[in-house]
């Protein structure tokens, strides 16, 4: 799509006309030259000619160059690995579906049942080669939870050793939110599989969450690449190698159950309840699978700038801020349009964390601690880049202290709320209250549990190397609610989320100002963020 002119001439005006904050550092000046500077960043990264910056196309190099060359006019200290540039080379083995692949399920008399691709299942490309086939009976092993601390085990009393699981997307709806993301993340799910001795997975679309991703959204985006990051022997990482061999969705689900103790009507009513309590149980069929990939090798890049702390002792420690360049290129067209130019998702976060960088650069009182930005690819194929970074990274891994991410802050309302993911986990949560009332903004608690935000981007990977972490959303008050609502019904992973959706750079400035105070509080503590005693992701994942 084109850019639309008339943004230029909003931006100018809000530019003169945004009002002064209260109580805060930054001056209406400042606030107005920030406004225009990501109206500038996003207006290039969401252009067409960049065609939705996918990671491992030269459309996301031409972002990556222009990424690097702002940390190099911002003065920031190239950190890419070499001493030399901002790039930090990111190998990556890339695959998507070569095709729709078949599920055929088969009883004991030797009957079979085609499913059928694009009603009844979807299948993504996998990982583990060009033909992946699979013929084992089907066991229902409910959400595929095991979570001690609630009593609950959807493994107990199965026997899935040498067999494919049929997983419910989600977890239960009582649990706390971060904590319920995570025993809903698919990479929780796969290692519990593994452990159990299961040897596929086949996921099992909830209600919920064909509400909030319609399933022919998904099929339209089947053949979209995925990726996972190469190690120094060219190896894919892959904690859990178990192959997901396709996704079930609602419709589909009857076919699944037929003949099963539980229907499947009453298993997705269960899974819609609170505690979700369903019972596992062993499918009267076998399921013959086949998902046919293409795979290539690619080479992607993070860029990876310095801004060294001013205190002798603190500037040891590093405070990365950390956002996706990435985003999902070029797709199935709607209405006509088939660039996917991610200007919410994510060039309003990279644009922002820029600025965060400069208001750091032009202020007299640098940070004590030292800022690492991490402008980083493949977010969008399951958090690569930031993972790759996490595991290699070009500091010290000792001296990160913590992450703050930026990813799609929704800037088409004046938010006087935001979500702080992650916050109450750490100290960073102190810091981030004292920030947001610098600013006269409040904090609420996460009004969309069912996405499970808090593990679906960058900050998520740094958590898991024991890193605590805060990734901000802005909230539902002041009109966050319908905005939110439109934006992932009608714009969110599609062509439409462009230059001319309503933006408000005074808005963005704002976001960028509060997650500058963020990383001051942060950065100049004279304590050392760190886990809460006891905290779940703490006791999961901190390292001594
Ligand atoms: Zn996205």
């Amino acid at each position: 799509m084109r850019f639309k002119l008339q943004n230029l001439a909003l931006a100018a005006l809000l530019a003169m006309t945004f009002p002064a904050q209260a109580a805060a550092e930054l001056t209406p000046q400042e606030d107005a030259q920030t406004a225009a500077d990501i109206h500038a960043h996003m207006a290039f990264l969401a252009s067409d000619l960049l065609r939705g910056r996918e990671a491992g196309t030269v459309d996301f190099d031409i972002a990556a160059a222009y990424v690097a060359s702002q940390m190099e006019q911002l003065g920031l200290k190239p950190l890419g690995g070499d001493g030399k540039s901002y790039r930090q080379p990111v190998p990556l083995l890339a695959y998507r579906a070569a095709d729709p692949g078949t599920l055929v399920l088969k009883d004991a008399q030797g009957k079979v049942e085609p499913l059928k691709f694009g009603e009844d299942y979807l299948v993504r490309g996998s990982p583990f080669g060009a033909a992946v086939k699979k013929s084992a009976p089907l066991v229902f092993a409910g959400f595929g939870v095991v979570a001690p601390e609630h009593g609950r085990d959807d493994y107990a009393g199965l026997d899935v050793r040498g067999k494919i699981v049929v997983l419910l997307a989600g977890a239960p709806k009582n649990y706390q939110t971060e904590e319920r993301a995570y025993y809903a993340n698919s990479r929780t799910k796969a290692a519990v599989a593994l452990g159990h001795g299961a040897i596929g997975v086949l996921g099992l679309d909830t209600l919920t969450g064909e509400k909030l991703y319609p399933f022919p959204n998904s099929v339209r985006q089947y053949q979209s690449w995925g990726v996972a990051w190469r190690d120094a022997q060219g190896r894919p990482f892959i904690p859990s190698p178990i192959p997901s061999l396709g996704v079930i969705s609602v419709a589909g689900a009857a076919k699944l159950f037929a003949g099963a103790p539980q229907s499947a009507a009453q298993i997705l009513a269960a899974a819609e309840t609170p505690d979700g309590a369903i019972k596992g149980f062993d499918l009267p069929r076998v399921l013959d699978a086949t998902v046919n990939s293409e795979l290539k090798e690619v080479q992607s890049e993070n860029l990876v700038g310095l801004l060294e702390g001013s205190d002798p002792k603190l500037k040891a420690e590093v405070v990365v801020l950390s956002a996706h360049l990435d985003h999902l290129g070029l797709t199935p067209p709607v209405d006509g349009d088939s660039i996917n130019n991610g200007a919410l998702d994510n060039a309003a976060g990279v644009a922002t964390t820029l600025e965060v960088a400069k208001l750091f650069r032009t202020k007299p009182k640098a940070p004590k601690r030292s800022l690492l930005f991490l402008i980083d690819t493949a977010e969008e194929k399951g958090l690569v880049g930031a993972e790759y970074f996490a595991h290699n990274p070009t500091v010290p891994a000792k001296s990160i202290v913590a992450d703050v991410d930026l990813d799609m802050p929704i800037l088409t309302y004046e938010f006087t709320d935001v979500v702080a993911f992650g916050a109450d986990r750490s100290s960073i949560g102190p810091s981030v209250k004292k920030a947001a009332g610098r600013m006269n903004v409040q904090l609420s608690p996460d009004p969309m549990p069912d996405e499970g935000i808090f593990t679906r981007s960058d900050h998520y990977r740094f958590v898991e190397q024991g890193v605590p972490a805060v990734f901000l959303i802005t909230g539902f008050a002041n009109g966050g609610q319908a905005a939110f609502a439109d934006f992932m019904a009608h714009h969110y992973h599609k062509p439409s989320d462009d230059m001319n959706l309503p933006l408000r750079f005074d808005v963005g400035a704002k976001f960028a100002r509060l997650n500058y105070e963020i990383t001051r509080e942060l950065a100049d503590s004279p304590v050392k963020p760190s886990w809460n005693q006891g905290d779940f992701f703490g006791g999961k994942f901190a390292k001594p």
